[in-house]
Parts: structure tokens; C-alpha cells; sequence
């Protein structure tokens, strides 16, 4: 496979320890749960995943707990590079999800380690990085602002999925990124948007706001849009989303943003990143789960063909 560019992911690692409880725990109640599991999560890991499991060359930047390097095997199994995943002392970025028979959840987070990035790694990593590489980021590890920073001075075109939103992140260098992935609600908060105003005025905002670099807008079930950037010579482009029976739409977003980034690393033209990365994501919602639904390449292509 001919690629266009290394991918690097500057992203969390998680592990999601899901209890299934009858109902969810009350204040001072002890509650005994009949089932656990340990799930690898985080969007960071998930996108990087999504890109392995599409072909693509990715090597995952982050941080681990030692107790849970088992974390590192299905990662591994699917292709994406490790050997910049630093394991610590400290605990992980986790959560603590329960479950009840209604569907209905509660979720605490810790950052953990996500959270312990130290700048005195960066000479480390951007050694490992080339210009014209790609760096994707979202917002789930501390000190992104200076990863950002680092990948532009080092000539790195950098993609950027501000997920969590918060509204600090519009203080970033926004218009000097390659590529802006956004769903709705982070849409419309950078745009200053109603979250509810109609998709045209929605992209009128954002593109008016941030010219500067090319924008994927995803909107769930109503399809995604690719909005082209002051130095693209792309023109703007619909997908719709696949008809599909969604059963739990957990990192849709992820998946479609590894996938997308694949086809991209794979020459592909921009309308077939987007119908690419749209088949993976509804193959995704149709079953449960985040990081275990994202699908095969294969699935994708039979989908496709
Ligand atoms: P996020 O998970 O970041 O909120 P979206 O909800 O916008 O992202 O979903 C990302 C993409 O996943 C959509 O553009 C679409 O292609 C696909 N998708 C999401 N929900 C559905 C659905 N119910 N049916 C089919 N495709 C979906």
C-alpha cells in the first residue's frame, strides 16, 4: 500500500470497568453487581484502533498503568504501533460504569494517566516524527495546546477532534490545523451556534469563523459534511449516513474519524474517505459497545462493494 503520510495519535487510553446492576446505586447504598468486565476505551484508543483495523499506519502516543498492560495486546492484535505508549506507576484513565436493566447508565471518570503527560517527553516523540506526518489529537490528554504547538513548529499537519468540548479550546491555534472533525455539538460551540439552528446556518458559522483549515462535520443519523479549507482544492461534499437499525451509537464518531484518516493515508479522494469512513460507523452503531464494534476493513469493504 502506497501511504501518503505516518499518523501519529496523541490520545487517552481508558479502561472502562463496566458493572451491571438492577438498578443504578443510591446515595449510602452498598449495591453487589452481577457482572464485570474490563473494556479498553478512551477516544484516543479508539480512533487508533478504527485506523489500524482500516489499513492504516498508526502509532499511538499515551500513557497506561502498568497494572493494566493487557490493554497493550488488543492494540497490538490490531495493528497499531505502541512502542510510544509510556506505562506508569500511577493508575490509568479509567471509568466506573454501571449498567441497569433499563439501559440506563452512570459513568465517574479519572484522567489518570491521561492526565500525567509531561513535557519533557516531547523531544522524545517529535524525534520519532518527519515533516508532512500527521498528528491527530482530542481533547481527553493534558497540555494539548503544547503538543500542538510542537507538531506545527515541527511541520507536522495536525487533525484535531475537540472532544470533550470545553470552551478553552477555541483559544487554540484552530486555523493553522490541517483538518477539524467535529459532530454537532462541538460544532456548534465553536461556532457560538445554537446546537438546534439548521445545519446550513450551523456551517455558515463555522466556516465564517474558522476559514483556515478543512472541516468534517458529522451529524449522527443526518449524514457528514466536508467543508474545504482556505489552501483546499477540494470542493464541499455530502454523505449520507446508511440506513441502519442503530443499537448503541458509542464512538460512531471514532470510528468514522479512523477510517476516514486511513482512506486519506491510503491516496484516497476526499468523497471516498467520507463514504469509507460512513459505512465503518454505521456497520459500528448497528452493535454494542465502543472500541469492540469498530469493524474489520474486510466488513467495510463487503459493505461497499
Ligand atoms: P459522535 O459519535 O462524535 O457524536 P456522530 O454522532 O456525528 O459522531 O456520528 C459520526 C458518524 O457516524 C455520522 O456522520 C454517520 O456517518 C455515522 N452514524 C452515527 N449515527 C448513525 C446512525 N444512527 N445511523 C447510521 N450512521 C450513523
Amino acid at each position: 500500500m502506497t501511504t501518503r503520510f505516518r499518523l501519529h495519535n496523541y490520545g487517552s487510553i481508558n479502561i472502562d470497568h463496566v458493572y451491571r446492576v438492577p438498578h443504578l446505586v443510591r446515595p449510602g447504598e452498598t449495591l453487589a453487581s452481577r457482572e464485570y468486565r474490563p473494556v479498553l476505551g478512551g477516544k484516543g484508543a479508539n480512533q487508533s484502533l478504527a485506523m489500524a483495523r482500516a489499513g492504516g499506519d498508526v502509532t499511538h502516543w499515551g500513557r497506561l498503568g502498568e497494572s493494566d498492560r493487557w490493554a497493550l495486546a488488543p492494540l497490538r492484535e490490531a495493528g497499531v504501533s505502541s512502542e510510544q505508549i509510556e506505562l506508569i506507576e500511577g493508575p490509568s484513565g479509567h471509568t466506573v460504569i454501571q449498567v441497569d436493566d433499563e439501559g440506563e447508565n452512570a459513568i465517574v471518570l479519572f484522567g489518570g494517566a491521561n492526565q500525567g503527560f509531561d513535557a519533557t517527553r516531547l523531544d522524545t516523540l517529535f524525534a520519532t516524527t518527519t515533516p508532512g506526518d500527521w498528528l491527530l489529537l482530542q481533547n481527553e490528554c493534558n497540555d494539548t495546546a503544547t503538543v500542538i504547538e510542537h507538531a506545527l513548529e515541527a511541520g507536522l499537519h495536525v487533525a484535531f477532534n475537540p472532544a470533550p468540548m470545553v470552551e478553552a479550546i477555541r483559544q487554540l491555534p484552530l486555523e493553522r490545523l490541517a483538518l477539524l472533525f467535529l459532530n454537532r455539538v462541538e460544532a456548534a460551540t465553536l461556532a457560538e451556534c445554537d446546537e438546534k439552528a439548521p445545519t446550513e446556518q450551523l456551517i455558515q458559522a463555522l466556516t465564517e469563523r474558522y476559514p483556515g483549515p478543512d472541516i468534517v462535520l458529522t451529524l449522527g443519523r443526518d449524514g457528514a459534511h466536508f467543508l474545504p479549507g482556505r489552501a483546499s482544492n477540494e470542493s464541499v461534499l455530502f454523505e449520507p449516513a446508511l440506513k441502519v437499525r442503530a443499537v448503541d451509537t458509542t464512538g460512531a464518531g471514532d470510528t468514522f474519524i479512523g477510517y476516514f484518516l486511513a482512506a486519506l493515508q491510503a491516496n484516497r479522494t476526499i468523497s471516498e474517505c467520507l463514504a469509507r469512513a460512513s459505512a465503518a460507523a454505521a456497520l459500528g452503531v448497528q452493535r454494542s459497545g465502543a472500541a469492540d464494534s469498530i469493524p474489520l476493513k474486510e466488513e467495510v469493504e463487503r459493505l461497499l462493494a
